[in-house]
């Protein structure tokens, strides 16, 4: 007998049918005798219906009232498995973030878990009951609503198995597990049955949208046990999410291609070269809470230099303002935006003990006359920027040249 958390994404319970399924699904776990905390999602597309919605009335809308407003998909769903469970003869209770008490810091819209109270949890599981908790949500200290990024509802599972010492959390999802890369754009992509945390976190933060980039991180460091699974499947093991040193096999040198579409780069050209102004251009940056991903800075040459960075292509707008203000200020030549760019990296800890990946990547971007703007490379992962318009070109002749699509035995 085990204490599992299994978590549902939006397309699981998407409408009343796929919810009974979800429902006999935990219905058969719980019939195995294994005690169970289920996360949900909000109905698919009810959270993007949610913040249009907001957009509606406010067009900045205010983000305490937008919590308020796009933590309600969730209480919808929480509510509706638990009937689907009490229909299956299993006793079920729901919770919404603040009842279980998932306290989080302040910061709406991207709100962090600072504690969890388990004893609810654990008084209804001793007493056979299902414990159905809505993901994405929290309240702060004041007791406002609070909700944890796009995809939060994985860091809610996350947290819960964490807070709960849960044997495993299972994310259910539309997909049977991890791939090599985006099985839409190179149909060779294969399932991965392991990968490994810091690969994960790779994969998720450059674009992998299987798992919330703030999840992976929560599991690697709690040790939480996390398994990617399908939900429309009855058979298969999913992906697991383990350590390196668990990993005995040969590990493939890359074990996948991440991609994002939503880059946009600017470069702020002929900057005074004198210390401080990387402080300078990013601080005003920082200061509006966008996040800033690859930087690059030029040798100065004659007194002046040109500083390049991207952000998310949704901050494009408020960052071009911010840098008008900045060139006028610190008397900069020009600012230049481009809001079509992609990041495409290669991944795998395999790097580590491996040379010639970098190379390797840049030949064959280079064969299909793909122009390389930016690089940035960590341990384990080799990063570029290129524009969009070559990006699936550009995976699917990486996945092929670091025979991604051939099973390794
Ligand atoms: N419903 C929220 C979203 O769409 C949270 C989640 O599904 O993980 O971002
Ligand atoms: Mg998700």
């Amino acid at each position: 007998m085990a204490l599992i958390v299994q978590k549902y994404g939006g397309t699981s319970v998407g409408n009343p049918e796929r919810i009974k399924n979800v429902a006999k699904r935990v219905a058969r776990a719980h019939a195995q005798g294994h005690k169970l905390v289920v996360v949900v999602s909000a109905m698919s597309g009810e959270t993007n219906r949610l913040v249009a919605l907001a957009k509606e009335v406010q067009a900045n809308p205010d983000p305490r009232e937008l919590d308020v407003v796009i933590s309600t998909g969730e209480q919808v769903t929480i509510g509706l498995l638990s009937m689907a469970l009490q229909a299956e003869g299993i006793k079920a209770r729901s919770y919404t973030g603040p009842q279980v008490r998932i306290l989080t810091d302040s910061s709406f819209t991207k709100a962090r878990i600072l504690k969890i109270d388990e004893d609810r949890m654990r008084r209804d599981l001793d007493e056979g009951c299902v414990v159905v908790v809505a993901g994405f949500q929290g309240v702060d200290d004041a007791g406002n609503i609070t909700t944890l990024g796009r995809g939060g509802s994985d860091t809610t599972g996350v947290a819960l198995a964490a807070a709960l010492h849960a044997d495993e959390c299972q994310i259910y999802t539309d997909v049977d597990g991890v791939y090599t890369t985006d099985p839409r754009i190179v149909p060779e992509a294969r399932k991965l049955d392991r990968i490994t945390f810091e690969e994960m976190l790779e994969m998720a933060s450059l674009g992998s949208k299987v798992l919330q980039t703030r999840s992976v991180e929560f599991a690697g460091k709690y040790k939480v046990r996390l398994r990617v699974l399908s939900s429309f499947q009855d058979e298969g093991e999913g992906t697991l999410i383990t350590f390196e040193e668990d990993i005995k096999m040969e590990q493939p040198i890359i074990s996948g291609i991440a991609f994002n579409r939503d880059e946009a780069k600017f470069t702020v050209l002929g900057v005074p070269d004198r210390p401080g102004i990387a402080y300078q251009i990013l601080g005003p940056v920082a200061e509006a809470n966008i996040d800033v991903d690859m930087i690059i800075q030029n040798v100065g040459q004659d007194g002046s230099t040109d500083f390049s960075f991207t952000v998310p292509r949704g901050e494009y707008e408020r960052a071009t303002a911010i840098l008008e203000g900045v060139k006028t200020h610190m008397g900069a030549r020009e600012v230049r935006g481009d809001r079509t760019m992609a990041k495409v990296s290669v991944v795998g800890v395999g790097m580590r003990s491996h040379v010639g990946i970098a190379s390797r990547m840049f030949r064959t971007l280079a064969e299909e006359g793909i122009n390389i703007q930016m690089i940035s490379t960590s341990e384990i992962k080799i990063s570029v920027v290129i524009d969009e318009k070559y990006l699936e070109l550009a995976v699917r002749v990486l996945h092929k040249a670091f025979e991604l699509d051939q099973v390794v035995s």
